[in-house]
């Protein structure tokens, strides 16, 4: 079986807008906490847990839950300043909005078993984190960086390796691109 190729645009990445929180462009200019506090209740009116996770989750630790009856937080999420605390939440938070919208049969399916998915499931997750960089001020090097060190952290973590590498590069670079400019765009609306 050949390597799985992505497509330019991919579908799936639009499909995750429906799941955006669309205060974001709006009120947060570097309310860290304030954010923060937003998604906890979010959380809760969801029904889902935010825990703090021991380190023995190993290899899969950050996925972060268990398909999202809780969103697990690192050891060290306390010790962090809020900005990285609201950028791990932001991407958090909206994993367990996908589980609710795709539904948990469907969402785990697609996460566990399609590779393709996977993938999709964390760029879009990822489009957000952007977002929330963008709603907290960051300076443009910040959201480079973060963006340049995407593909990278998805290649090594999320067993994505049956799909083509510079596809995973190319495409996971040119959805979080196209995510920052419209964030910009929709901030300065
Ligand atoms: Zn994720």
């Amino acid at each position: 079986m050949g390597l799985i190729k992505l497509r330019d645009k991919d579908i799936r990445i639009a499909q995750s807008q429906r799941f955006r929180d669309d205060a974001l462009d709006r009120s947060w200019n570097g309310d860290a906490e304030g954010l923060i506090a937003r998604w906890k209740a979010e959380a809760r009116t969801m029904k889902v847990a935010i825990e703090y996770k021991s380190s023995h989750f190993g290899r899969w630790s950050k996925l972060s839950t268990t398909f999202y009856r809780s969103i697990r937080l690192g050891t060290t999420f306390k010790s962090r300043p809020p900005e990285w605390q609201a950028v791990t939440m932001g991407h958090e938070i909206f994993h367990a909005r996908q589980w609710r919208g795709y539904g948990p049969s469907k969402f785990r399916t697609r996460y566990l078993f399609w590779t393709r998915w996977r993938w999709a499931i964390e760029v879009q997750a990822y489009c957000e984190s952007v977002r929330v960089l963008v709603a907290l001020g960051a300076n443009d090097d910040t959201i480079r960086d973060y963006i340049a060190d995407r593909p990278a952290v998805l290649w090594r973590n999320y067993a994505i390796k049956s799909i083509w590498k510079k596809d995973v590069y190319a495409y996971t670079l040119l959805a979080l691109k196209d995510a920052w400019e419209e964030a910009e765009r929709r901030v300065k609306a």
